[in-house]
């Protein structure tokens, strides 16, 4: 039971004044959380500005630089609201101060309400961009006025936060500041000694300057109340992995001994045969789960080195046993495709495949539970609707966890929470470094997949200016006569300052009065419905264009795609143009990659682009990645905007990761059921970073 004295911090957010369900649900997103019923007053605490407004620059009227930030002091002389029925006429206010008249001007307002803002005859404080014309100074719309005497609740530096296109920074501010409020008092969960030592604020007071940063050195990642906070996200995390590995080991597994009918006929009906690597990648595994220890395995392999026929064949092998086996990837996108995969090969070697995600109707649903529960299915595909409290398996011997770094700590444990100690295979195409595996994932076996299937064509990889757009739509024309298909990769559109690159959707229209219906659009807002259905349809050759987010950048797998078009490819990391290009190259046709940039290259972008058109390398790629970005990027965490880490920046908070690591294994010998004082604290924190799964393995949780 989580303590009562938590409750403020874990009201739902909609019931903060001015939260309707829309707004809420637009929070969620900038948290990763995956529902607005579950986004609660604490994940607004941990909603991390990732850059500031500095308000400060206070020069006088005459003084402001064109379109920079300022904060003037006026005298407010007259008001000139728009003329009657022409509410397309600005409002104006006219003020002045020592040095300059300026005017600020506002569209679609309502007089009584400037009227109070900005009262004639009044000394105002005012801030915004200030727009010079023929001399004159103007402001529109600015950010923030106030009357000069309340210059005390004026601030001046206004933090930012990532991912929140949509909401308006006031109402989010207000939210933010109404959960700091209700953070109630509570103990001390780190180690007393190492607080002082390290300078630590405590963790109310490092909350509250997260979110008021005084300058560019709060938001520094080893600034102390980031720092604080880091280690406390740290150590939450070492906790519930510590705590999850205890539970593996005490969960003894069940030895899958199969006799090897089943893989035969998969082999069989496989359309082509393993490769070396994939072969030795299956008997690792087989290997591992023959014996009563349970398997925990992680499958490297660059996109394309075909990790689903190697999880296809340990499915098998459970099938074999007589028990069941489940396919969990990160998106419905993905689930959708592996079941369409895998369901005709199983077929043929006489094992039933179920598909489950959250949108699984009611009724078939119902269905499909009841046959994981007798037994009758052995292989399931799906998302993380695969474990939840509904779902009963027969005996379940093993879990596959596809694309591995997309997936955070939590729905591990939501796994092995189950109660089921089924053998564990997770895949993941980034190459992570050892050290890192074993911080964020835990002990694992790795297997890797080097050798890429045979008879694989290089991919053609070419970087051209965005002008030159005209004679790649002539090229795609010759090209999709030939028969051929291409992806058209457009950026996310997820900050306001992103807005002049181009949408899916407006591609989507442009190409669409050049090839009509051939070309189709898949994005993150539509619904799984329209995302599956366009997906099917560029699969069967019904469209032969796809305009697409990074929605595709994952897993995606149509062979006959041989064209890749990314646009505005300098906005991407190095991990995730490979992840893209990796959609194409996988068929018998040579295959290209062409990659569009806005001209002015920053020195970083044009590397990333001369590293993707020289090599093909995953290894390699991650390595220039790392070297150009850190790892945090390499593990997925920030771009993807799925919460991996909020505060921890895996570089720079290097040296916490292992101080965390050995204070939760410290902690567990001394206290294994956190039962303590500082035991007692430390669910707290559990329950902060909503590791509420790793307390469910605690025996008085
Ligand atoms: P990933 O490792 O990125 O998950 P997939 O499992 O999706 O890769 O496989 C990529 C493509 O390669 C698929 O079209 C698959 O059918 C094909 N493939 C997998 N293994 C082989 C193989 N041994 N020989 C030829 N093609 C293969
Ligand atoms: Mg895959």
């Amino acid at each position: 039971m989580r303590p009562n004295l938590l409750d403020p911090l874990f009201v739902p957010i909609t019931s903060y004044s001015g939260i309707g369900p829309k707004i809420a649900a637009l929070i969620a997103r900038a948290l990763g959380r995956e529902s607005a019923d579950d986004t609660r007053a604490v994940d607004l605490l941990l909603l991390a500005p990732h850059r500031l407004i500095d308000r400060r620059n206070q020069p006088g009227i005459v003084n402001s630089p064109e379109n920079a930030i300022v904060t003037l002091t006026l005298h407010v002389d007259r008001h000139q609201p728009s003329p009657r029925g022409k509410s397309n006429v600005p409002y104006r206010v006219f003020a002045h101060d020592d040095t300059d008249e300026i005017a600020l001007t506002f569209f679609h307002t309502r007089q009584n309400w400037l009227e109070r803002a900005l009262p004639v005859g009044e000394t105002v404080l005012v801030s915004g961009k200030v727009d010079w014309f023929n001399g004159r100074a103007s402001m529109v719309h600015p950010d923030r006025m106030a009357l000069a005497k309340d210059i005390d609740s004026f601030p001046m530096i206004d933090p930012v936060y990532p991912l929140t296109a949509g909401l308006s920074p006031k109402l989010l501010q207000r939210a933010i500041d109404n959960a700091i409020a209700s953070i109630p008092d509570m103990p001390e969960w780190l180690d007393e000694p190492f607080v002082k030592e390290s300078e630590l604020p405590d963790f109310a007071a490092s909350i509250r300057s997260l979110h008021a940063p005084r300058d560019e050195n709060d938001m520094n990642a080893n600034a102390p109340a980031r720092r604080r906070l880091a280690y406390d996200e740290l150590l939450a995390g070492q906790l519930s992995l510590a705590l999850m590995r205890r539970r593996i080991r005490k969960l003894k597994g069940r030895p899958v001994n199969g006799d090897g009918s089943v893989r035969n006929q998969l082999l069989e009906a496989l359309p082509f045969q393993l490769t070396g690597s994939q072969s030795q990648a299956v008997s690792d595994i087989l290997t591992d789960m023959q014996s009563s220890d349970r398997m925990l395995r992680l499958l490297q392999g660059d996109v394309g080195s075909g990790k689903t026929a190697v999880a296809l064949m340990a499915m098998g092998a459970c099938a074999e046993a007589g028990g069941q086996a489940v396919l969990m990837a990160p998106t419905e996108i993905l689930a959708q495709q592996h079941f369409t995969t895998i369901e005709p090969i199983a077929g043929k070697a006489g094992i039933g495949v179920d598909l489950l995600t959250g949108r699984t109707k009611a009724k078939e649903r119902k269905a499909i539970l009841e046959r994981i529960e007798s037994g009758e299915t052995k292989m399931i595909v799906g998302t993380h609707a695969l474990f939840q409290d509904s779902v009963n398996y027969h005996d379940l011997l093993l879990a596959v966890v596809d694309e591995q770094h997309r997936f955070g700590v939590h729905q591990r444990l939501r796994l092995t929470a189950k109660g089921a100690a089924p053998h564990m295979l997770v895949t993941t195409a980034t190459p992570i470094p050892r050290t890192l595996v074993l911080s964020a994932f835990g002990d694992m076996d790795v297997s890797r997949l080097a050798e890429k299937p045979a008879g694989r064509l290089p991919i053609k990889t070419v970087t051209l200016e965005t002008e030159r757009i005209g004679d790649i739509v002539n090229r795609l024309k010759d090209a999709i006569a030939k028969g051929r298909k291409a992806y058209w990769i457009c950026p996310l559109v997820e900050d306001s300052d992103l807005s002049e690159l181009m949408s899916a959707e407006q591609r989507h229209a442009h190409l669409a009065t050049e090839f009509g219906a051939l070309v189709g659009v898949v994005h993150g807002r539509m619904n799984s419905a329209d995302k599956d259905k366009a997906m099917q349809d560029f699969k069967s050759g019904k469209t032969r264009i796809l305009v697409a987010t990074t929605v595709i950048e994952v897993g995606v797998d149509v062979p006959d795609a041989s064209i890749i078009v990314i646009e505005h490819a300098e906005r991407f990391g190095l991990a995730q143009l490979h992840q893209l290009r990796g959609r194409v190259g996988r068929g018998s046709d040579s295959s290209s990659c062409i990659l569009l940039y806005k001209a002015l290259l920053s020195e970083t972008a044009k590397a990333r682009l001369s590293i993707m058109r020289e090599s093909q390398d995953g290894f390699r790629i991650a390595e220039e990645d790392l070297k150009l970005r850190g790892e945090g990027e390499l593990l997925g965490t920030r771009q993807s905007g799925v919460p991996g880490f909020r505060l921890v920046d895996l570089e720079a908070h290097r040296d916490l990761i292992e101080v965390a690591r050995n204070d939760a294994r410290y902690v567990l010998e001394k206290d294994g059921e956190l039962a303590s004082e500082r035991g007692t604290a430390l669910r707290m924190l559990l329950y902060l970073w909503r590791r509420d799964e790793a307390i469910k393995l605690l025996r008085a949780g």
